[in-house]
């Protein structure tokens, strides 16, 4: 029974997560069977997503699947069994099917045997709590230390003329080693513009030089291009760099070519920016293979992360001193100082992920990251020092649990954690910390910095933080940030003399946007982004010039109605399903609850 289980829900695992799980939100909207990221919405997980399967379909494949598993209980036979049913669904082509089967099989066969799951509990969570009970994911809290909270003290401007860092962010880079110009741009695939990309017959498009806006990841010349232009661009005083190094190829990854990407990627922003700019990691959820395949330390051997986080320890071991990489090669987390008065925390989010299949087997704090982060935030109110938090997903993606914990800290440290710093979704956004009592005034804001890479449909691009500081007493807040992009269509078509078009060879990375001069917004306090948010509800105008932004000025589909509300209250949202604030908007009705709620979770 227990291998019937474990095949049955591998199978829905494998077939309705794995596929989106390479960059959430953003590919929940994707099935491996319908690459059709036709509007905004479905990347806010309306389409196709694993949970719009009815109750009916679910409990189906199950009784089908359960019965036929219960003879084969060997796991090559069952993993044969999955890659067939994969195929004749048209889930997926045959490859992909077989490539992705094989490469989920081994580690989420034994993370289910780890596990207490049942037939029935694996509807309520692929449907949701209305088809079936479960509490693999049961809640918890962590414990803060019993020190009274200090009295709130508003942000306050800098005096004009005082320092400011220049801190230069990169997230999800995407190198896709196998990337050929001229490859097809549309294929059925869930990652093209490379070798092997055949095209459909209905259109064709081929990648550009520099990249293609399609569901296509980057060249490495483009990375170096963007790389140059960093250094002209500088100096820095330092870097934040939040993962996602390797493209979304995620049927076909090995651990080598995920660590020679890991490699590679690292060595070279470490040669262009010099070795006088430190560069500060996370961890996304694409450096594992396979994707968001994170087991917490509990998890030994072979299984476990050691040899990715030993990698990485070696390959950053130029940026973070001894400390740091001692909790890097134990969870892939650490904590740094980077100036006196300022500290960083950089967090594995992967420990929050829904799409870490191992949390199935204990999701309670994770390699206890969240009670370490809570001693280094007392240790730094203590010592009256600021603290920057670093991560790959926003916790507002995180499973329930961990997601309101974290909101809990922030209420609690909101003194002294002055700065949070994401990417992940790929594109430009940010979402607002409230105070729990009241969940009306605006205590913290985190950043989701747009990719590097195109995927989807995007221009390559990224981002530029001034924050307060270095000076005796600084706030470390951030007073302002910088976008810049590189314009896809300018730079893969440069007017040749003969009329044809050629790839520019040095094309620009320019300025998209200032927030303070773009947004009229005097400083990017959290209050400042709360009345941006307001004012998106009543002017129409505004919030169409943020969903332009958002998308790194590369727009496919228009946001009203349903997709506006949804962006709002995801923007309002910094926890998991906190639509509180949903319904205070007075454009939004009871009626539009329903369907907000299905776009958001
Ligand atoms: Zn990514
Ligand atoms: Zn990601």
């Amino acid at each position: 029974m227990k291998t019937s289980t474990s095949g049955a829900f591998f199978f829905c695992f494998v077939l309705f997560t794995a596929p989106l799980s390479s960059s959430f939100p953003l590919e929940d909207g994707t099935n491996i069977a319908k690459y059709n990221f036709v509007d905004a919405v479905s990347r806010f997980r309306v389409e196709f997503s694993w949970r719009n399967i009815s109750c009916p379909v679910c409990k189906a494949i199950f009784t089908v699947v359960d019965l036929a598993l219960l003879s084969q209980t060997n796991t090559e036979r069952v993993a044969h069994a999955i890659g067939e049913a994969c195929t004749k669904l048209h889930l997926a082509d045959k490859r992909v099917c077989r490539e992705i089967t094989e490469l989920f099989r081994d580690d989420v066969i034994r993370a289910l045997q780890e596990s207490v799951l049942w037939p029935t509990e694996a509807c309520a969570v692929i449907v949701g709590p209305s088809c079936g009970h479960f509490d693999i994911y049961a809640p918890w809290n962590i414990s803060l230390p019993h020190v009274p909270k200090p009295p709130v003290v508003p942000p306050t401007p800098p005096k004009p003329g005082s320092p400011q860092s220049r801190i230069l962010f990169l997230t999800d880079i995407h190198w896709d080693a196998e990337y050929i110009e001229g490859s097809s741009a549309d294929c059925k695939d869930p990652l093209c513009c490379r070798n092997g990309s055949e095209p459909p017959r209905w259109r064709h498009r081929e990648a550009g030089y520099w990249g293609t806006y399609s569901k296509c990841d980057l060249p490495l010349r483009t990375v170096e291009n963007m790389l140059q232009n960093v250094v002209k661009a500088g100096p820095w005083d330092w870097v934040y760099w939040t993962g996602d190094i390797p493209a979304h190829n995620v049927w076909a990854q090995t651990r080598s070519q995920q660590l020679r990407e890991l490699t590679t990627i690292s060595r070279l922003i470490h040669k262009y920016l010099g070795p006088n700019v430190t560069v500060y990691p996370a961890v996304g959820n694409h450096e594992s293979t396979p994707v968001n395949s994170f087991p917490p330390p509990f998890v030994h051997g072979n299984y476990s992360s050691h040899w990715l986080y030993d990698t990485m320890a070696k390959e950053w071991a130029p940026w973070l001193p001894a400390q740091a990489l001692v909790t890097l090669r134990h969870g892939g987390f650490y904590t740094v100082q980077i100036q006196p008065g300022l500290r960083l925390v950089s967090l594995n989010m992967n420990f929050c992920a829904r799409e870490n299949f191992w949390l199935m087997v204990n999701s309670t704090d994770p390699a206890d990251q969240l009670q370490w982060l809570v001693r280094i935030l007392q240790e730094s109110e203590n010592k009256g020092e600021k603290v920057h938090i670093i991560g790959h997903i926003p916790p507002s993606l995180c499973l329930s649990s961990w997601s309101w914990n974290y909101y809990h800290i922030v209420n609690r440290y909101e003194g002294t954690i002055t700065g949070q710093f994401f990417g992940h979704t790929h594109v430009d956004e940010f979402q607002m910390f409230y105070d729990e009592e009241t969940m009306s005034r605006p205590l913290g804001v985190a950043y989701i910095a747009p990719s590097v890479t195109t995927y989807i449909s995007l221009n390559p691009g990224y981002r530029v933080y001034y924050v307060d500081g270095n000076y005796p007493g600084s706030s470390r807040l951030v007073l302002d940030h910088e976008t810049f992009i590189l314009n896809l269509t300018e730079a893969n078509s440069l007017e040749g003399g003969s009329g044809l078009s050629k790839p520019d060879p040095s094309p620009k990375w320019t300025l998209l946007y200032r927030a303070t001069e773009a947004y009229g917004v005097p400083t990017l306090f959290p209050s400042d982004w709360n009345k941006l948010i307001s004012s998106f509800v009543i002017d129409d105008g505004a919030f169409q010039k943020f969903w332009y932004l958002r998308h790194k000025g590369h727009v496919s589909e228009i946001c009203e109605d349903v997709c506006k509300k949804t962006v709002i209250c995801y923007l309002r949202s910094g926890r998991y399903e906190e639509l509180r604030h949903c319904g205070q908007l007075d454009e939004f009705s009871e009626d539009d609850i329903p369907s907000i709620t299905k776009s958001m979770c």
